[in-house]
C-alpha cells in the first residue's frame, strides 16, 4: 500500500525568504516547500513523486544563488503557477535578479528541451516545465541526477521513465543520462560525438557507462556541506 506522507501544507508555514539570493540549504528549502526534510519523503505514489522531484529541482537551483529563473530555466510565470500547483505557495522573492544566461547556453538548453519535449508523454504543462527545467540544469557540471538535487540515480531513471518513455526506452544500455541526451542531440544536428563506432573500443567508455556515483546535494553527507545548523 502507498502511504502518501507529504502533507498538504498551509501557504503561510512555506514562504521561502530568499529575498537576499544568498546561497541558501537546499535541503531546508526542501523541507519549506514540502514540509519534511528530503530523505523522509515518501515517493511511492505517482503524485508524491511528482512533487518530490519538483522540490528537488527547485531546492538545488535556489541553494546556487543568483536568479532562481535562470538557474531553473524558467519564466516568472511559470515557476508561480509551478509553485501554486504543487506547494500552494507563491515565492515571494525577486526570481529575475542576478546574470542571465549567456547566449550560447540558452542555445544548449533549448536544443535538450527540444529532445525532451518530442518524447514527454502526455505534453502537459508539468511535463513542459519539467523539460525545461532538466535542460537547464544539464548545463551544471555533475552527473544529471545530482543537479536535479534527487536523491539518487534512479529517481532519474524514474523520472524519465515515466515522463519521457519512448526517449527511456531508447537508453537500453543504461548510458549516463546527460550523454546520452547529448549524443542524440548531436545525431539531429549531424555531428558525432562518438570517437569509435563501437562502445568497446571507445576510450571514453567509462563517461558514457560508469556508474554514476554521487552523494545528493540535499545530503547533509555531502563533502563540504556544512551540517544544519552549523
Ligand atoms: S562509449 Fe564512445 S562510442 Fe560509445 S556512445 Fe560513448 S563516446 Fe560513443
Amino acid at each position: 500500500m502507498n502511504i502518501r506522507v507529504i502533507p498538504d501544507i498551509e501557504v503561510a508555514e512555506t514562504s521561502l525568504d530568499l529575498a537576499e539570493h544568498e546561497p541558501v540549504d537546499p535541503a531546508d528549502v526542501y523541507r519549506r516547500l514540502t514540509g519534511l526534510a528530503p530523505f523522509a519523503a515518501r515517493i511511492d505514489a505517482d503524485a508524491d513523486f511528482d512533487r518530490h522531484i519538483f522540490a528537488c529541482i527547485i531546492s538545488v537551483a535556489a541553494s546556487e544563488g543568483g536568479a532562481l529563473t535562470e538557474r531553473l530555466g524558467l519564466s516568472r510565470a511559470n515557476l508561480e503557477a509551478l509553485t501554486s500547483k504543487f506547494f500552494g505557495a507563491r515565492l515571494p522573492l525577486p526570481l529575475e535578479e542576478g546574470p542571465a544566461a549567456s547566449a550560447s547556453d540558452l542555445d544548449e538548453s533549448e536544443l535538450v528541451r527540444d529532445i525532451l519535449l518530442e518524447h514527454l508523454s502526455p505534453r502537459d504543462a508539468d511535463g513542459e516545465w519539467l523539460a525545461t527545467m532538466i535542460a537547464r540544469r544539464a548545463l551544471e557540471p555533475n552527473h544529471l541526477w545530482e543537479d536535479l538535487g534527487l536523491r539518487n540515480r534512479s529517481e532519474l531513471t524514474r523520472l524519465m521513465e515515466r515522463r519521457f518513455a519512448s526517449l527511456a526506452a531508447r537508453n537500453d544500455k543504461n548510458m549516463r543520462w546527460k550523454r546520452f541526451i547529448y549524443r542524440l542531440m548531436c545525431e539531429n544536428d549531424g555531428f558525432v560525438m562518438c570517437a569509435t563506432p563501437v562502445c568497446s573500443n571507445c576510450a571514453d567508455y567509462h563517461g558514457c557507462f560508469g556508474e554514476e556515483e554521487g552523494i545528493s546535494r540535499l545530503s547533509s553527507d555531502r563533502p563540504g556541506k556544512s551540517p544544519p545548523g552549523a
